[in-house]
Parts: C-alpha cells; sequence; structure tokens
C-alpha cells in the first residue's frame, strides 16, 4: 500500500480504494459510483448524505484528472406508499401505483408526483456542485432496459429464493418486519410511522412482510407487475412459464391477466433483488447507503450475495453512513410537516457550508444542521477555517475540508465577496425587518475605513441571514426598535444611569463606527466611576458594564439583551437613539 500522509482525509482514503478497485474490475473505463433517492415524497435533508458522500468522493476522482460519473438513480417507479398529511386524503386512491402514475399534488405544475418531488432535490443539488447523471427507474424499466435482467431473476428465482430463505427468520417477527419496512430506500422521512403502519399491517396478515422480498403462496417470483387495469401493485404472481416467459397475476381489484414477461414493461424486481441487478448493470464501485441498510439480513447483505450469485457483478464499495440530524428548525417554517429539504437550508446557508457539513465528518460521524442560533457559531468557524486557510495556518485537514466546500473539480462556487459576520447580518436584517436601504446604510457604518458600497457585496450570506430571521428566529426574540421615548421609564431613571446615557449620548458622533461605539459602550462606565476610557476591566467595572448595557437595551427594544449594542445603535440611527435616550 502506497505511503500516506497522516492527515489524509476520509475522501481521499475512498478515492484510492474506489480507484484500485475500479482498475481491477473495469480498467479504461470511467468509475462509477452512485446514490438512490425515492421521490415519495419531500427530500429530507437527512437525505442529502446518500447524495454527498459519493459526490465528495467523484470529485475528488475527478479533480486527479480521471473520469468518474456519479450515478443518481430515481427510484421513481416504486409504489406510493402513503400520503402525506398535508395533501387531500383523496390521494390515497392512487397508493401503491407506481410514483410517475400517481398525479402531483394539487397546485403543482409537475405531471406526476415523482417530478413534483424530484425537481426541487434537483435544483438544490445544482445549486451545491453536485454533478449527477440522474436515471428514472420508471424510464429504465418502461423502456426494457432491464428485460434480460428481470428474465434472468426469473429464471434463477429458485436460487434467489434460497439465497433470501438464509436471511429470513422463521415466522417473521414484529422486528424484523420493522426492520423490512426501514430497509426502504432513502427518502422515509417518516420511517418509524411507516415500520409501524407495516408492523399492523402483517398483524392483520395481509403479508406485506413477505411481499417485501418476492414470496407468494404460489412460490417465489422476484418480479412483481403494476396491474394493467388498477395501475396499483396489488397483484399476486400465480404462475410463470420458463419456455414461453408467460406471467399470470391476479390483482386485489379483481383482475387478472397472462402476459409475456418479455415484452412486458410494467412491473419491476423486488427491492432486493432490484438493488443488486442494478450494481452490475451500471457497474457500480462505490455506493453507500444508510446504517438501516446494512443490519444483518438487509438489503445491502443480501445483495452483496445477489450480484455475484446470479447478476455476474460485484457489490461496491458500500460504507455506512449515519443520520444527519437538524437541530432547533422551527416548526412553522417547514414546507411540509417539519420535514426540512436541502432547499430550505440553501435559504439560510450558502452552499459551500453545507457542503462543508459533509466533508468535514467521516461518513460514520453522526452530526446536526443548525437552524437555530447555532447556526451563527457555525459561520463564525466557517469564517475563521477560511481566514487560516487564506493565510497558511489552518491545518492540513481543515485547508482540505474547506477546499472540497469552496470548489469542485468544475469550478469554484459562488462566494460572499465581503463576508461579514453571519451574525452581524443577522442582527441588521432582524433590527431593519429587512428594509435595504436601511441595511446598507448601518453595513456601511460597520466600518467607515472600507465602507461597503452596495449589497452585493455581501450577497447570498445577506439573504441567507434575512431569511434565518425571517423563518427561524422566535418572535420574542425578534428586536423591534422603540419609535418613541418611554417618558415614565426615563422619569424613573437614578442620577447615576441618567449620567451614564448622557456620557453615552456625549460619545455618539465622535464614535460613529462598530469599532468606535464598541470602545464608547465599554468606556461609558469606566468614566463614570472617574477612570480613564482604557483603565483594565475589574469585577466592579464588570458588572456596571453589564448594568448598563441592560439599561440600554431596556430603553431601545423593551428587553435585557439583544443584538451586539454597537451594531444596535449602528442600526437605530443617532436621530433615534437621542430621541429614546433623551426623553
Ligand atoms: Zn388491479
Amino acid at each position: 500500500m502506497a505511503q500516506r500522509k497522516p492527515d489524509v482525509d476520509w475522501v481521499n482514503r475512498f478515492a484510492d480504494e474506489v480507484i484500485a478497485e475500479a482498475g481491477r474490475r473495469s480498467p479504461g473505463r470511467p468509475v462509477v459510483v452512485a446514490s438512490g433517492l425515492s421521490p415519495s415524497g419531500p427530500i429530507h435533508l437527512g437525505n442529502l448524505r446518500e447524495v454527498m458522500v459519493p459526490h465528495l468522493v467523484a470529485d475528488e476522482i475527478r479533480r486527479r484528472g480521471l473520469e468518474c460519473v456519479h450515478i443518481l438513480s430515481w427510484d421513481d417507479f416504486d409504489r406510493l406508499r402513503r400520503v402525506p398529511a398535508d395533501v387531500d386524503p383523496s390521494w390515497a386512491e392512487h397508493i401503491g401505483k407506481p410514483l410517475t402514475s400517481v398525479p402531483a399534488p394539487p397546485g403543482s405544475s409537475y405531471p406526476n408526483w415523482a417530478e413534483h418531488f424530484k425537481a426541487p432535490m434537483a435544483d438544490a443539488l445544482q445549486r451545491l456542485g453536485v454533478e449527477v447523471r440522474g436515471i428514472s427507474q420508471t424510464q429504465m424499466y418502461t423502456s426494457g432496459a432491464y428485460v434480460d435482467q428481470v428474465l434472468l431473476a426469473m429464471r434463477e428465482r429458485a436460487r434467489i429464493d434460497a439465497v433470501l430463505a438464509q436471511y429470513r427468520t422463521r415466522p417473521r417477527p414484529a422486528a424484523a418486519v420493522v426492520a423490512a419496512a426501514l430497509d426502504e430506500r432513502a427518502g422515509d422521512d417518516a420511517a418509524a410511522e411507516e415500520a409501524l403502519s407495516a408492523e399492523a399491517a402483517a398483524e392483520e396478515g395481509s403479508g406485506a412482510a413477505a411481499e417485501e422480498d418476492g414470496a407468494t403462496s404460489a412460490g417465489y417470483f422476484p418480479y412483481k407487475p403494476y396491474c394493467s387495469a388498477c395501475e396499483r401493485d396489488l397483484t399476486t404472481v400465480t404462475g410463470y412459464d420458463d419456455a414461453t416467459t408467460e406471467l399470470t397475476y391476479t390483482c386485489a381489484c379483481g383482475h387478472h391477466e397472462a402476459v409475456l414477461l418479455s415484452e412486458h414493461r410494467n412491473g419491476k424486481l423486488v427491492w432486493k433483488v432490484d438493488w443488486p441487478m442494478r450494481w452490475a448493470y451500471e457497474g457500480v464501485i462505490f455506493e453507500p447507503s444508510g446504517v438501516d441498510h446494512q443490519a444483518p439480513g438487509s438489503s445491502f447483505t443480501v445483495g452483496g450475495r445477489l450480484v455475484s450469485e446470479i447478476f455476474g457483478g460485484e457489490q461496491p464499495i458500500g460504507p455506512m453512513y449515519a443520520f444527519v440530524g437538524i437541530s432547533g428548525m422551527a416548526k412553522m417554517s417547514s414546507s411540509r410537516g417539519g420535514v426540512p429539504t436541502p432547499a430550505e437550508a440553501l435559504e439560510i446557508m450558502e452552499a459551500p457550508v453545507l457542503r462543508w457539513l459533509y466533508a468535514r465528518r467521516r461518513p460514520q460521524q453522526s452530526f446536526s444542521i443548525a437552524f437555530d442560533q447555532e447556526i451563527q457559531r457555525l459561520y463564525d468557524e466557517w469564517d475563521a477555517v477560511g481566514r487560516k486557510t487564506a493565510d497558511g495556518t489552518a491545518s492540513s485537514l481543515d485547508a482540505g475540508s474547506y477546499d472540497r466546500a469552496i470548489r469542485t473539480a468544475a469550478g469554484r462556487l459562488p462566494v460572499t465577496p465581503r463576508p461579514l459576520p453571519y451574525r452581524t447580518l443577522a442582527s441588521v436584517a432582524d433590527i431593519t425587518t429587512g428594509d435595504r436601504d436601511q441595511m446598507l446604510r448601518i453595513l456601511s457604518e460597520l466600518d467607515p475605513a472600507q465602507p461597503l458600497t452596495s449589497l452585493d457585496e455581501v450577497q447570498p450570506r445577506l439573504d441567507c441571514a434575512q431569511h434565518w430571521v425571517a423563518t427561524q428566529l422566535p418572535a420574542d426574540q425578534q428586536t423591534r426598535l422603540a419609535a418613541e421615548a418611554d417618558t415614565a421609564a426615563l422619569a424613573a431613571l437614578t442620577a447615576d444611569q441618567r449620567t451614564a446615557l448622557d456620557l453615552l449620548l456625549a460619545g455618539l458622533d465622535e464614535h460613529w463606527s462598530l469599532e468606535g461605539l464598541s470602545r464608547l459602550v465599554y468606556a461609558v462606565p469606566k468614566l463614570q466611576a472617574g477612570l480613564p476610557a482604557d483603565a483594565p476591566p475589574t469585577p466592579e467595572l464588570r458588572a456596571a458594564q453589564r448594568a448598563f448595557f441592560a439599561l440600554v437595551y431596556r430603553l431601545l427594544i423593551g428587553r435585557d439583551t439583544g443584538p451586539r449594542l454597537p451594531t444596535l445603535l449602528l442600526a437605530a440611527g443617532p436621530e433615534r437613539i437621542r430621541k429614546v435616550l433623551s426623553g
């Protein structure tokens, strides 16, 4: 094995492994990595890892000058399993139809259910710099691309059944049923709920669990037709003739039919056979999957047997990736029942920052994406790594993941030309309630030596911060500047408090910048104590500073705390401050 630098990151390690494996399996051909998503509903931000892990590896391979194809398999020929709570319940009549045969939700401009949910994900991936070759499984199956593989699987059904049997437990306990339900492709945004309903279905004896891998009372058949009468998959294969490829099925709707499988296009292999078939068909070298796919007897394990024993291929290198959580998403702001999507994350953070979250963590490490105040700290960290990378003081690991975040082999992602702190931009957006003129005035006063001349200099970060304030900052933490003086409160001030406010007002003009106001607000309690403005802090001075800040916050915004005081003062402007604090 080649000598490696000790701090080579996980992406480099997988790229080495994948390139070596591709060279062994298919020398001279482009490297193939794969992801799979089910457009059964809004695609959860958590499922982005399914795409980002292979993307980063593919991108590293491309950076090394090798050709790499990243397949994104859209499992749009899967059945509709359930109707999301916010969609007209009458859509339940479409349960069991392929996702591409279900009408799009009411009001959608897309031709069908699958396209409606694919589109925002495809758009988010494009914005993230993720270059994929999308493959519609509906298109593949209905065009007949897999006919040979389907006929092969049917011919070998006894061997497939024998492999599956080694992983089936006798009477499947509830836990296995739940595991089977969880063993769906990515996109199971309500996996737990689905697992429960699968458990309930099994208890009712509907055979949901057995259908999972193709077992029927008439024998084992890995192919499941959609009914030509009702379009649903409530079908049971009742017989198959290898010589003629005639397949007979019945449907719960009462329809029964005989078709020639060599010509039939309206059906698919069951998932546990479908996945390994595609590994072989596409020559996939790398395809990670979620922890739920890698339990004993899961589709990844079983697929590893079937791909080589039936389809003549090899199992991809398939690391398990851990779940990605979301912290603090305001329920009201999610477009669909508390399920944030990548598009929603990109409304509050720039694409490189979202890429960075995935690049800097090994796939088996779980992490959370911050929708709460934590995003400000995340951005501070991001800016610090950016500065250290620019001046050469970042560790090579930090510099490496930063580089994976800001560019791909195809080029750089858009960045904010002047990356002012996210927390500052959020405060300014908050205080001004997004007024563009006011925001420009305040932001250009932050640093009078280098005034901002246009909001474009802080875009797209400003839009992200503004959207975060509007959708994620709780109402009781939003800042509303007092328009008028509270005369009763001013009348009740002590003489010391009045003096402190007067010292502040007297210094405003001379200190009108972010830095100047920072010095001024800390200096006021010192001046009041008869000390010079640059006196070293003492515990007493710190207490006096805290009390003074709280006083100013209460008078200006009616709370004891708020955005950083100098930012707040800049935002308020000298006239408003005088009006509210002088009485
Ligand atoms: Zn039917």
